[in-house]
């Protein structure tokens, strides 16, 4: 048996360790299940065998959850579609549940000792246990994150945990895919018994030994739903608002989250087996949805690859960094300083002067000593991360740094200068990295001795949050200097994606057009109201209008004027622009200053009101939506964007559509459910994308154009992951 080590003791007790060989962590694979399935066999038939007790033989946790890519079809997502795949999926699904079962009803009691993080298929596993013992290990937990890449708990942790912990707190657990910390399990019944760590086997040993049920609590004839299921009067409660609330909270955008209501209702009106075979049923038809397809390539696939530096050139050792610059302790230097210190990189924190660099330190000791009351760090790490940073006005500190991160003012000039100052010590590999937003990184390359060694280093505020960092290649970057650049950003534990010179680059090039068509439907006489609800309605985490207050107004008006000014006579104004250049006149500044698009009150708790002078610059004329209508909004707010997405790719300013699809969802927001900003187009169909945006272009502008691009690939019948996809070719070469 190759997934699993097994050891019968004195007792008959079989301890199976699963421990799958060459990998770090456990996951579910044929082969472990297949295993699994000769285990329950084992029990079943073998007198001599008394118990079953099942462990992790990795010291990093008991299960991380499926094998994605080894049970489904052995690709990054269901090959095919129509009938055969549903098929294949449904028997995959099948398999699971029906092993998991065979175990449950070995006729043997099986207990699990859950030593380390258990989550999806190890959970699942877990409740298909009879007794749960879970060490109180520092990383610890369990939890159904399946709804976070599309999908739903297939192997049936959609009917055993509403039978476990009641209908209610399971509908929450899995809707939002949290997981627990062992003390939470047990408070909430997830477990029956926490132990120290290390002792987790003992602990299950002892109660095969002196308690030893055999019979799974489903399995017994007085068996009752906890808080009662849908047609007890409280459980049926549970069902009508969770249906409104979950619907409401995913506007329809998440099949997985709607087939897991189905699943759980009709599931619990029936006897264990069927409600198993429905799970499978619902499970596998989610599978098949466009959204489940490309949550778990961008979510799962994607992340995974971006996260092992899928964009560094090869050939390049791997640099450690034993001291980083930053140049510039305001907002973005200071949470740079901080994910650096918090990394254990050395930092020099250099501004203008000694006051101004000790608030950027004092920022970073606040997000430290947030990290120490939350018990993430001692106070002792705490003290040993603050002490990484030296903070001071002095660019001579900068001698020894292998990497200068400037985030000075957004003034070409002064970045000029701090250019020049800094490279006076910098050894002659050190790369100098900007974090400006919105001046090429060539331009500003010009400045600097070593273009070659220049490259743009784009953080996303506020930085301690945002997961993705952009990296920019100037004319003259060198790919030594990319290979560093991705070094340095895994090495802060962000996400890196590469791109090429382009005004605003990739990510807010794509993400201004949302709130530009924010302002033109403002301009068109929708009410704000319609227009920030249609946009939540898109999946993006907040409407156009709220999403400037959020940005700062500002920064939008500097922005519009700087392009104004790039593009002269080609320049198109957005209407609206120059009502909120009065609105920044006024002081209207956005959030930042309680006051924008929205009134802030004081307190935080209170909730934000519409500013009722809006309505003096555009009068609303458009105060209701039909069903149709919002569908329309939505589609304008999206296709923007996705548009210029294609125009990234025409331009080569972004080449990699993985890398695009991530961005966007860790850039901006961009709606999670499509899998990310090209993921969209895909699944709407290339040819299908054209047609509406021609029809868009004849109703709205230009901005909805396709480029030539687009209907080139129309054409052909081409998608982005085909044209451009190095998935499968990277798979091959894995
Ligand atoms: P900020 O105004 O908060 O900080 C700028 C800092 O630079 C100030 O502390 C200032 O004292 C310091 N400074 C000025 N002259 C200096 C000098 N000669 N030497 C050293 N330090 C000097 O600005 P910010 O929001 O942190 O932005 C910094 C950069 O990051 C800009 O290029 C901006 O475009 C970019 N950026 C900002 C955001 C954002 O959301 N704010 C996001 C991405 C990138």
């Amino acid at each position: 048996m190759e997934n699993f080590k097994t050891d019968l003791d004195a007792d008959g007790i079989l301890l199976c360790s699963f421990d799958v060989p060459g990998k770090t962590m456990n996951t579910f694979t044929r082969g472990a299940l297949a295993d699994l399935e000769a285990i329950a066999n084992r029990a079943k038939t073998e007198a001599e065998i008394k118990g079953v007790v099942i462990t992790s033989g990795k010291s990093n946790g008991f299960c991380a959850g499926a094998d994605l890519d080894d049970l489904f079809g052995g690709g990054w997502e269901v090959e095919g579609e129509g009938e055969d795949a549903l098929k294949a999926t449904f028997n995959v699904a099948f398999e699971m549940n029906r092993i998991y079962r065979l175990l449950e009803t070995c006729g043997k009691p099986v207990a699990v000792a859950i030593n380390g993080l258990a989550l999806g298929g190890g959970l699942e596993l877990s409740m298909a246990c009879h007794y749960r013992v879970i060490g109180n290990g520092p990383k610890t937990q369990v939890g159904l994150p399946e709804i976070k890449i599309g999908i739903f708990p297939g192997g049936g942790g959609s009917q055993r945990l509403p039978r476990l912990i009641g209908t209610q707190a399971a509908l929450l657990a899995m809707s939002e895919g949290k997981s627990f910390k062992p003390q939470e399990a047990l408070g909430m019944g997830i477990v029956h018994e926490m132990v120290e760590a290390g002792k987790e086997v003992e602990a299950a040993k002892t109660w095969i030994k002196t308690k030893g049920d055999p019979v799974a609590p489903w399995d017994k004839k007085d068996f009752k739903i906890p808080g009662g299921g849908p047609y007890h009067p409280a459980g049926s409660q549970v069902f009508i608002m969770g249906n409104a609330m979950l619907r409401k909270q995913s506007y329809g955008n998440y099949p997985a989250v709607i087939n897991l209501m189905h699943a759980v209702y009709e599931g619990l009106q029936v006897p264990f087996d069927t409600a198993l075979k429905i799970e499978t049923r619902y499970f596998s038809k989610t599978l098949m949805t466009p959204q489940a397809k490309a949550m778990m390539r961008t979510f799962f696939f994607s992340m995974q690859a971006i996260g092992k530096g899928s964009g560094r050139p090869e050939g390049y050792a791997k640099t450690e960094f034993s001291q980083v610059a930053v140049l510039g302790a305001g907002m973005m230097g200071a949470g740079i300083a901080y994910v650096q210190a918090m990394a254990g990189i050395k930092t020099v924190l250099i501004d203008r002067d000694q006051a101004s660099a000790d608030k950027g330190k004092a920022h970073c000791e606040d997000l430290i000593k947030k990290q120490v009351s939350r018990g993430k760090l001692t106070k002792e790490q705490g003290q040993a991360t603050l002490d990484l940073i030296t903070a001071a006005p002095d660019y001579s500190l900068i001698a020894g740094s292998d990497l200068v991160v400037e985030a000075v003012f957004e003034n070409s000039d002064l970045k000029a200068t701090v250019t020049k100052a800094a490279e006076a010590h910098l050894a002659d590999t050190a790369v100098f990295g900007s974090n400006t937003s919105t001046i090429p990184i060539s331009d500003l390359a010009k400045a600097s001795a070593r273009p070659k060694n220049y490259i743009g280093i784009h953080f996303f505020s506020p930085v301690d949050k945002m997961m993705l960092v952009e990296i920019i290649m100037g004319k003259e970057t060198s790919d030594e200097t990319l290979a560093k650049a991705v070094d340095y950003v895994l090495k802060i534990k962000k996400t890196p994606i590469v791109v090429n010179d382009s005004r605003y680059f990739f990510a807010n090039r794509c993400f201004i057009p949302f709130t530009a068509e924010g302002l033109h439907l403002w301009a068109e006489g929708y009410s704000p109201a319609i227009i920030d609800n249609a946009g939540r309605m898109t999946g993006m985490p907040r409407g156009p209008l709220e999403m400037m207050d959020d940005v700062a107004l500002d920064l939008l008006v500097k922005i519009t004027s700087e392009t104004a000014k790039a593009e002269g006579d080609a320049y198109v104004p957005i209407p609206g622009e120059k009502e909120v250049a009065a609105m920044v006149a006024d002081g209207r500044l956005g959030r930042k200053s309680n006051k924008g698009f929205y009134d802030y009150p004081a307190e935080k708790t209170a909730t934000k009101t519409l500013w009722p002078g809006l309505s003096e610059k555009f009068q609303p004329t458009i105060l209701e939506a039909d069903p149709a209508l919002v569908e329309e909004l939505k589609k304008r707010m999206l296709y923007v964007q996705a548009v210029t997405a294609a125009r990234c790719f025409e331009d080569g300013v972004i080449t990699d559509p993985r890398e695009a699809d991530v961005g966007s969802i860790l850039g901006w927001g961009f709606a999670p459910w499509s899998g990310g900003i090209v993921s969209l187009i895909d699944s709407i169909g290339v040819a299908n994308f054209v047609a509406e945006l021609d029809r868009m272009t004849k109703a709205y502008g230009d901005r909805f154009a396709p480029p030539q691009l687009l209907r080139d690939m129309a054409a052909k019948g081409e998608t982005f992951y085909g044209r451009f996809g190095k998935v499968k070719n990277d798979k091959a070469a894995a």
